[in-house]
């Protein structure tokens, strides 16, 4: 019987859940037994009593959960090759060789390590008398799928992360507050949001709210110059009878010398301006909360193809990461997804600005 394992790793996000609830139910119809991994890598290196099988009724009433039930943690031990090689043991313990990780690119990018190392890992576990060689036979391979579980929607090859979308909603709401009470006064908000290599969340709230001006990480601002152009986009809205001001700031804006641009900067360039200015740093709202249907269908059908790819898998198919490309469910090798989304970590660490946006290919940043 095809033994299949199923976690969640980094930072937590909505969706994670139904994640994790259509693998195990999914695995159940297609004959295999499921194991859901509690706490991440921590609880692979840990084994036992953290690799729990589940039966169809363990994920009932996942849907409309937040965060990770099966918990989330980081593990630094899974960053050394001991550490791997202790969580292939409990695995192979288990009679399991297949894994399906929802996390974010760090998490990916360990699970696909840890394929490529599992034949040498199980070699050692043998030289060291932990299994014989005809325990391990049937466990020569790994088989790795990946679910992009992220708040940030910063990988790229997918259009749309597990949780970024909930997380866009909770940003929204809390935005829509603000305005409220920013009318009522006449105030100016600066509103920081979660993203510290990726826009998207600022950039969209700031759309899907009408905010006077985003700052994101991959349009940096021209430095030392910047400061005019806020001025005079928020006294051109007042003078059009806007009562508000409201900017939005994510988590890693930079200037175009990568001086960070933070909640402070942009408020004391509004109080220059006369204006009463407050500050919100959202903060840890933004994971919270249930997820928005989007999130909770998108992982539904991502777990259901997680399986699917798994009972496909052979040792020669790349690891594969499932993702959403114009609204169909696609298949697309992990590291590629991964070099790419680290591709546009390094176009903005070199300030080649443009083509951190033509990587992200999401058109209308411009
Ligand atoms: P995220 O998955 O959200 O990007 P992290 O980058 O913190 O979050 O990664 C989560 C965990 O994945 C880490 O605590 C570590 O155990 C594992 N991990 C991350 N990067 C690697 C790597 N290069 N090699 C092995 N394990 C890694």
């Amino acid at each position: 019987k095809k033994k299949i394992a199923v976690m969640t790793s980094g930072g937590d996000s909505p969706g994670m859940n139904a994640a994790v609830r259509a693998v195990v139910r999914t695995g159940i119809h297609f004959g295999c037994d499921v194991f859901a991994v509690y706490e991440g890598y921590e609880g692979l290196l840990r084994g036992g009593e953290y690799l729990k099988k589940m039966a169809w009724e363990d994920v009932r009433g996942w849907l409309s959960e937040g965060g990770t039930l099966i918990g989330t943690a980081r593990s630094m031990e899974f960053k050394k090759r001991e550490g791997r090689k202790q969580a292939a043991g409990n695995l192979i313990e288990q009679g399991i060789d297949a894994l399906v990780v929802c996390g974010g690119d760090g998490s990916l990018t360990g699970a696909d390590l840890f394929r490529h190392e599992w034949p040498s890992l199980v070699e050692d576990l043998v030289k060291d008398g932990r299994f014989t060689e005809e325990q391990v036979t049937p466990y020569r391979n790994l088989k790795i799928v990946g679910l992009v579980g992220s708040i940030d929607n910063d990988m790229s090859g997918t259009d749309s992360t597990i949780g970024a979308y909930s997380a866009l909603e909770r940003i929204c709401e809390m935005v829509d507050y603000i305005d409220a009470t920013a009318k009522s006064h006449s105030r100016a908000f600066v509103v920081e949001v979660m993203g510290r290599h990726c826009g998207w969340l600022a950039l969209m709230a700031g759309i899907a709210t009408g905010a006077d001006y985003i700052f994101i990480p991959e349009r940096a601002v021209p430095h030392g110059q910047w400061q005019d152009e806020l001025k005079e986009v928020c006294q051109r809205h007042r003078a059009k009878g806007r009562r508000n001001n409201t900017i939005i700031v994510a988590e890693g804006a930079i200037d175009d010398q990568l001086n960070p641009v933070t909640c402070e900067d942009v408020k004391n360039v509004l109080i220059e301006l006369g204006l009463d200015t407050k500050v919100t740093i959202l903060g840890h709202v933004q994971r919270g909360g249930t997820a928005v249907a989007h999130d909770r269908w998108l992982a539904t059908l991502q777990g259901v193809d997680a399986v699917k790819a798994i009972l496909e898998m052979t040792p020669e198919t790349p690891s594969p990461l499932i993702g959403i490309l114009e609204n169909k469910i696609i298949r697309m090798p992990l590291v590629e997804s991964v070099k790419l989304t680290q591709s546009v970590a390094a176009a903005i660490e070199s300030k080649n600005f443009d083509k951190a946006i033509s990587l992200r290919d999401t058109e209308f940043i411009e």
